[in-house]
């Protein structure tokens, strides 16, 4: 599809590196998102400033696109069904639903024989009393949660009191699991058992939010395998097309566990920019656009670190080495515990 014109649901980071891939290739980008500041608009051809719910933009917006797709997935249903109807939403708005639930989300999963942790709804204070086999755990809001918000660890019954949590959210109570590491694949579905598929990523944590990524993960071949194989089962059983990113926990006993799915381009996936011939982005583009899947081979390996908060400051005027590529979000404010920047230091095969 030539002078295709990709309209994008939300204008955060994610958005910015979608458009800039999206421009590479000759795709046309639109921005859609309700912050005025959206650091997605100095990447995008165009940029609609609106709240999701507000009919009269959604029109102005589907008139001026021929795909859309989003770049996180709290963006609400209603808004994607509408769009939906006349212009083709991908990955489709359903799939959307469900991984938007985390309870959904993991029954899916298991549906499929893959393993996750143990874990219980959880409605109200009995229903967590009833379920103290799972701790120590985590207890998270069914929806609406990222980077660690809407969650909160328990240790055990005596730390349970209702006052601190609100029980007017819907909440997933999850055994914690004894982490040796975290890895995630991202895989690009282009249509019926046609992926392109990038190996593992080996993510580390800290406070709950991502801090650094490398290739290749220190993990065993039956680790490597058998991850790429939920990814790719997990992507067939949604019909997905487009980026998509399967989370894991490794447990010190080498056990593997999906923790989540995110079903978009992915943090973990930002060094795929620099270390491969096509990134996520791009390939996520490609399948959306309906463009020609192109083999994706790793021309380097890699290690990113995210810049979060402060950090941002040290790098804006720090000189940068050969194989190191630093990007700037532009977000107006820095924040503790907010995303600024990452920076991509590439190793020799
Ligand atoms: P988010 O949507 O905020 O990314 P996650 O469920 O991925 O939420 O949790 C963020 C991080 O918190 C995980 O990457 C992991 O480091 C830690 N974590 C979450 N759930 C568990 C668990 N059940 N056991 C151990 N660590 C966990
Ligand atoms: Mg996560």
């Amino acid at each position: 599809m030539k002078n295709t014109t990709l309209g994008i649901l939300g204008g955060g980071q994610l958005g910015s590196l979608l458009a800039s891939a999206a421009k590479k290739i000759g795709i046309k980008t639109i921005i859609f998102c309700d912050d005025i500041n959206a650091p997605a608009q100095k990447f995008s051809d165009d940029f609609i400033f609106s709240e999701y719910h507000n009919q009269k933009k959604i029109n102005e917006f589907i008139k001026k696109v021929d795909i859309v797709t989003f770049e996180f997935e709290n963006i609400p249903y209603e808004t994607l069904n509408i769009i939906n109807k006349n212009r083709k939403v991908l990955p489709s708005p359903q799939i959307n639903q469900i991984i938007q639930n985390r309870l959904k989300e993991k029954n899916l999963i298991n549906s499929l024989g893959i393993k996750t942790t143990s874990y219980a709804s959880v409605k109200n204070i009995n229903d967590l009393n009833f379920n103290s086999k799972l701790l120590p755990g985590i207890l998270k809001t069914c929806t609406l949660g990222y980077d660690g918000k809407g969650q909160f660890k328990i240790n055990s019954i005596k730390d349970i009191s209702s006052t601190n949590i609100n029980f007017e959210n819907q909440y997933i109570l999850e055994k914690l699991v004894d982490l040796k590491k975290e890895i995630s694949i991202i895989i690009t579905r282009f249509g019926e058992n046609s992926y392109e598929i990038y190996e593992p990523i080996e993510n580390l944590h800290e406070n709950q939010i991502l801090k650094y990524s490398k290739i290749p993960a220190d993990v065993n071949e039956k680790i490597i395998d058998t991850s790429k194989k939920w990814a790719k089962l997990i992507s067939e059983e949604l019909k997905y097309i487009g980026t998509l990113c399967v989370e894991y926990f490794i447990d010190k006993k080498d056990n593997l566990y999906v923790n989540e799915i995110a079903p978009r381009v992915h943090n973990s996936g930002h060094l795929t920019i620099n270390s491969h011939n096509i990134s996520q982005f791009e390939n996520h583009v490609r399948a959306v656009c309906n463009l020609e899947k192109k083999n994706t081979i790793k021309l380097f390996n890699a290690q990113m670190i995210n810049l979060i908060g402060d950090d941002i400051l040290k790098y804006r005027n720090k000189k940068i080495n050969k194989n190191e590529f630093f990007y700037d979000y532009y977000k107006k404010d820095i924040k503790i515990n907010r995303k600024m920047g990452h920076l991509t230091k590439l190793i020799n095969l």
